[in-house]
């Protein structure tokens, strides 16, 4: 990862660049219909490690074998995993999704998340988070897509692309990250610059191989220039000693 220099100015500079060059590829993405807040949730807790297509099988079939969520709540653990295993890690998920539930219904008497609704997004955040299960960026994309909070979560695209763009340090953590980016997001665009960064990263500023060339931003990538400068201090042998080496007597 690259050394940054953040200061507010730059980075707020630097994300309304993102937005606005990125909006300008992929277009300003629409927003879901608020939906329910724990069905929003239990989909977050499934798409760990998987596709959106076997995440939403899973949640159909969980749905389908247990209408509502205190029927879930009173399944097995195996059960559920059955449910949910066309996600992968059904059994992980599941004792995920299980505890949750239990939690939720000791902690508020019911299981609904709609309460959320009446909460600042600190606080949402915070109620979410008091679970052991429940991390900060499964509390912010559940919120985002929920709900029309203005919160940017940051996945493992966007943590590594603001690496690799000189927004967060090298040892910023994915969870730091949202407290040291969400500030300067351009207001009202969160949701637009967390989508659009996921295409981006699963387009052109992949894990592997990042198609640099391609990219609207390299003349501001602090990794591009370090890539730069690593392939211009590969310099060739001079040609004299190219010469010698040619000329020398083999064994
Ligand atoms: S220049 Fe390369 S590393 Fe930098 S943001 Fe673009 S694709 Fe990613």
């Amino acid at each position: 990862m690259v050394q940054n220099s953040r200061s507010p100015s730059i980075l707020r500079k630097k994300l309304l660049r993102l937005a606005d060059g990125l909006r300008e590829r992929f277009g300003v993405p629409s927003r879901p219909r608020r939906a329910n807040i724990l069905d929003a949730l239990v989909q977050t807790l499934l798409s760990q490690s998987t596709t959106d297509h076997n995440r939403n099988l899973a949640f159909n079939e969980l749905k389908k074998q247990f209408p509502d969520w205190d029927a879930a709540a009173a399944a097995t653990q195996g059960a559920l995993a059955r449910a949910v295993s066309s996600a992968g890690l059904g059994n992980q998920k599941a004792a995920r999704i299980r505890s949750f539930l239990h939690w939720l219904r000791d902690e508020h008497g019911e299981l609904s998340l709609e309460f959320l609704n009446e909460k600042s997004d600190t606080q949402a955040v915070e109620l979410l988070t008091r679970h052991k299960g429940i991390g900060i960026k499964t509390a912010y994309v559940t919120l985002m897509w929920a709900s029309d909070r203005d919160l940017f979560a940051v996945d493992v695209h966007i943590h590594r692309i603001s690496g690799r763009f000189g927004l967060i340090g090298a040892k910023t953590t994915p969870e730091k990250a949202h407290s040291e980016l969400g500030p300067f997001v351009p207001k009202g665009r969160a949701f637009e610059l967390h989508v659009n960064m996921l295409a981006f990263g699963r387009t052109i500023c992949k894990a592997r191989s990042p198609k640099c060339r391609e990219c609207d931003f390299r003349r501001m990538c602090p990794h591009y220039r370090e890539l730069n400068r690593k392939n211009s201090n590969q310099v060739p042998e001079p040609k004299r000693t190219r010469d010698k080496l040619r000329q020398a007597p083999k064994n």
